[in-house]
């Protein structure tokens, strides 16, 4: 049992998701904030639980050749980045590694090697920041959280915002400063600013200012005005009403004071536009690259369907336009959803529909109305896709699934899944779109195996050679049966499905589905009635 306070040696090995180095002390796992992979350690241990501790280094003794001396001034308290000890080739070969973990240990699979798209910038990458405002002595400031708490830490320059995010905090701390206004207290519930939200187009320069208050007016907007005018790109100013309590950083309400409310940008050779609330990935280059290689993975024809879950503002929908015949987006948050249409409609597209819902419940309405896509995108939260999208997919059978996750863990849970259902993970690629962060993205392409096509080959055969059961109709006459009178296209396998369910023998090898095989697709309840119907009129049951 490891004892609080006393030193021990360790290596570090490994690390945690949130990018603390990992040493094994004692057959315990020793989590170490600011450690280096292969690097030995005295530790003191400074909190100890049943199967892990954690502890911090006291000295290093073998230092690792990739630890560099910290650029960012406030790093060791700011809990805003998390790797400014390590130089990036570190950094990036951890993150490939973790998505390669991950997908071998939860994803069952056996993957050697994972590729990452390294950023060629680590510095001023980020188009959005959220400043939360605090005061001492009745003084304002603004930075980020130290890790794990509420506490604000000042931050004067963040080496990874542009300069004109720092100099919109910097005026609106000015402005507070000059006209006492006052500032939100958590403990309390009291006092009016909260937050200093900015978000820049990368290639527009165009600067959205969103300040989140408890309250719904703000003094002196002229004063502010005047300030943020002096910032070159400064477009619109955002009041984003926030009474509640708790962590949500915008609120429901946005008042716009000056300017269209949104920003524009362009991404993939398209304009968007950008509201306080949607999503819109915070590095605009390493995004533009991990969004041609899901196009690319997708591999997608003029003919083709596609539908785009967690659309967001339609980003990756709009992008993939062009290629298909089709494209379908699904968001949740309604504000995105309109942004998306706005987005289609600024930039010409005229194939691309969008919906607002849940994504699961959304693709099995649209499952349900015979929507078949030929690839859907997945695009979803941290926590992944939940059980109806899984079933939607599933359902859906689409011949790609390209999956974009922003946690490896969550993607790997859902690769195993997804491989239940008949897919194979065919190709897998890191993408580092927030370097000096301990988040990774990853974008992966699972296909559909052949099982069931060929199964249907098997069936077509089948049919030149009918056992007396089946003399009645053939597959082809059911299928154009079902389409002349619901409307709905059937496949072989779905047919035989049904039969079987109706008691109608079929022969040994060949057409007999194995409804046990959870990889194939099964029936939905709409087609097996048709089929039935079909069944029915030809005399077969
Ligand atoms: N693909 C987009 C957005 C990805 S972020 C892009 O790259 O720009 C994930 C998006 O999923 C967010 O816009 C979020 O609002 C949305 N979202 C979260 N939960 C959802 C759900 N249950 N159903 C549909 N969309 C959801």
């Amino acid at each position: 049992m490891l004892v609080k306070n006393q030193i021990y040696e360790a290596v570090v090995t490994d690390y945690t998701a949130e990018g603390q180095g990992v040493a094994h002390v004692e057959g315990c796992a020793v989590f170490l904030p600011n450690a280096i992979a292969g690097e030995r350690v005295h530790l003191r241990i400074e909190k100890v639980q049943k199967t892990w501790a954690a502890g911090k280094i006291v000295e290093i003794l073998e230092k690792s050749p990739h630890r560099c001396s910290r650029e960012c001034p406030v790093a060791k308290l700011c809990g805003g980045c998390d790797f400014w000890h390590m130089d990036y080739e570190e950094e990036t070969r951890l993150k490939a590694e973790r998505v390669k973990t991950c997908l071998n240990r939860l994803g069952g699979e056996n993957l050697t090697e994972v590729p990452i798209l390294a950023a060629p910038d680590c510095r001023g990458y980020r188009n959005k920041a959220q400043y939360p405002v605090a005061a001492k002595k009745g003084r304002a400031y603004a930075g980020f959280f130290r890790a794990g708490t509420h506490d604000v830490v000042e931050n004067r320059r963040c080496l990874i915002l542009p300069e004109e995010s720092d100099a919109v905090k910097d005026a609106v701390i000015d402005y507070v400063n000059q006209f006492r206004v006052s500032v939100y207290d958590e403990a309390t519930h009291k006092g009016l600013l909260r937050h200093i939200y900015v978000r820049r187009g990368a290639v527009s320069k165009q600067i959205l200012v969103c300040l989140v208050c408890n309250g719904e007016k703000l003094p002196k907007v002229d004063a502010l005005l005047s300030r943020l005018q002096k910032i070159p790109g400064f477009t619109t100013l955002v009041l984003s009403v926030n009474t509640k309590k708790g962590n949500a950083v915008l609120g429901d309400k946005f008042v716009t004071l000056y300017g269209p409310g949104y920003i524009e940008d362009t991404l993939c050779g398209l304009n968007f536009r950008l509201s306080p609330r949607s999503f819109y990935q915070v590095n605009h280059h390493q995004a533009q690259r991990l969004y041609e290689t899901a196009i690319e993975k997708a591999g997608i024809t003029k003919n083709d369907t596609v539908l785009d879950l967690y659309c967001g503002v339609g980003t990756i929908t709009l992008a993939m336009a062009s290629a298909a015949g089709k494209v379908i987006g699904v968001e949740v948050i309604p504000q995105a959803v309109e942004d998306a249409w706005d987005n289609a409609k600024r930039n010409g597209i005229e194939n691309a529909e969008f919906f607002c819902g849940d994504a699961g419940q959304a693709a099995l309405e649209l499952e349900k109305n015979g929507v078949r896509p030929d690839v859907v995108v997945v695009d979803p939260p941290r926590k992944g896709l939940n059980a109806d999208t899984i079933e939607a997919l599933s359902r859906m059978s689409p011949r790609r699934i390209v999956y974009v996750s922003c946690d490896p863990a969550t993607l790997a849970r859902d690769v195993a899944l997804l491989k239940e259902r008949g897919y194979r993970l065919t190709s897998t690629a890191a993408a580092d779109l927030f370097p000096r962060c301990a988040h990774v993205e990853t974008v992966c392409l699972l296909s559909k195996l052949k099982s069931t096509q060929h199964i249907e080959v098997e069936l077509d055969m089948d049919e030149l050679d009918l056992t007396d059961a089946e003399k009645k109709a053939t597959y082809q006459e059911i299928k154009d049966y079902v389409l002349e009178h619901s409307g709905l296209k059937v496949s072989n396998l779905y047919i035989a499905q049904v039969k079987k369910k109706c008691g109608i023998i079929e022969r040994e090898n060949y057409n007999k589905p194995k409804s046990e095989d959870a990889k194939q697709p099964q029936c939905p309840p709409d087609k097996e009635k048709a089929i039935k119907e079909a069944l029915k009129h030809f005399g077969m049951i």
